[in-house]
């Protein structure tokens, strides 16, 4: 195995993670300062995260008859998820998908299975879920809606499919939802076998280490006996709460992103030599000239961006690079830096 690495970003334009580019303003990041003072850092934090776990309920309209899990972010839960699993379990998602379902099954000596997706669409292969789910019977299948590195969202009905064929668990990771309008947490309450989990890191509160999934109490409950008692500290109890209580802003900061990608992807097709992926989330995946990618990619960071180089993957991703919406002149700068490189 090779730890999952992190590209120093200093002194660069950082459009490698996802991130929200947007702080917030003074008067807003004083009135959080102010809800922070009071905390009692000699105390343990409330180990069921009870207040902000109803402010998350609350702003999702999550029905009283589903519980929801805090994770120090949704990487934390991916890995609850496999750990309780048996040994011998199976593992399944489509390829390329995000990368911590595979780093963390494997860890844990799980037989993962990666199936490819359609080469032209990104979609989900149906006819290869259906047989793989009938081979090797996955105790948890991962649906990344919208799919990173691929910024799609896939087929409903095909995810509709599998959620009912599947014996075991679901899992809709919803990651990138503030960016695609799409949701599964009101197809909860017909399967039993389903869960949604979501993130506020990218939302624009990635520092805060917060994820939380939603699911029938039956299956949260043996969640809960792996989590660890204190997984979600007093801060970011504090701060996630506060934040979501503002969710104006980073409505409006969504907006903004959401702009932006389209902005950028008219531009990168525009580009000769360049192929940009239709997006749903924050980010988008373009292919560059055949061998060209981490030539293109260490010059446009030589020119002070950085983005990220997914042709090393190979498979669908060769060629491939994948970039984050930033602000406005970030993206501008990014854009430069590549046709430069053309
Ligand atoms: N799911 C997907 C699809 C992701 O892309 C990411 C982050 N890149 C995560 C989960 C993990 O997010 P976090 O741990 O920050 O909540």
């Amino acid at each position: 195995m090779s730890a999952y690495k992190v590209a120093d970003a200093q002194g660069l334009i950082k459009l490698d993670a996802m991130e929200n580019p947007y702080n917030w303003p003074e008067d807003i990041k004083q009135a959080w300062l102010e809800a922070l003072k009071d905390c009692p850092l000699n105390r343990y934090p409330d180990p069921e995260a009870r207040r902000l776990t109803q402010t998350i309920k609350r702003l999702n309209q999550i029905a009283d008859q589903f519980e929801v899990l805090l994770g120090n972010g949704s990487d934390e839960i991916i890995q609850l998820l496999l750990m309780a699993l048996p040994a011998t379990a199976s593992v399944l998602a489509p390829a390329p998908g995000f990368v911590m379902y595979k780093q963390l099954s494997d860890c844990l000596g799980l037989n993962y299975q990666g199936i490819p997706l359609l080469a032209d669409t990104f979609d989900l292969d149906l006819p290869a879920m259906l047989a793989a789910i009938e081979q090797h019977q996955p105790s948890v299948i991962f649906l990344a809606y919208p799919n990173n590195p691929t910024g799609n969202l896939f087929s409903e009905t095909s995810i509709l499919e599998i959620i009912k064929t599947a014996k075991g668990l679901v899992v809709i990771d919803e990651a990138y939802a503030p960016f695609a309008n799409a949701s599964f947490i009101n197809a909860l309450d017909q399967y039993d076998n389903l869960l949604v989990m979501r993130t506020v890191s990218k939302l624009g509160l990635a520092g805060l280490r917060l994820g939380y999934i939603i699911g029938h109490p039956a299956i949260i409950d043996q969640l809960n006996k792996i989590r660890l008692p204190y997984n979600i500290n007093s801060l970011t109890q504090i701060s996630a709460d506060f934040a979501l209580s503002n969710k104006a802003l980073f409505d409006q900061q969504t907006q903004k992103i959401c702009a932006e990608r389209t902005f950028v992807f008219n531009q990168l097709n525009e580009i000769e030599g360049i192929t940009a992926y239709p997006s749903a989330a924050n980010f988008i995946l373009f292919k560059t000239p055949r061998n060209k990618a981490s030539e293109i990619f260490l010059s446009i960071r030589q020119q002070g961006v950085l983005i990220k180089n997914m042709s090393h993957q190979g498979g669908l991703l060769s060629d491939c690079l994948r970039v984050t919406i930033g602000k406005p002149e970030e993206n501008r700068a990014f854009l430069a830096a590549l046709r430069k490189c053309l």
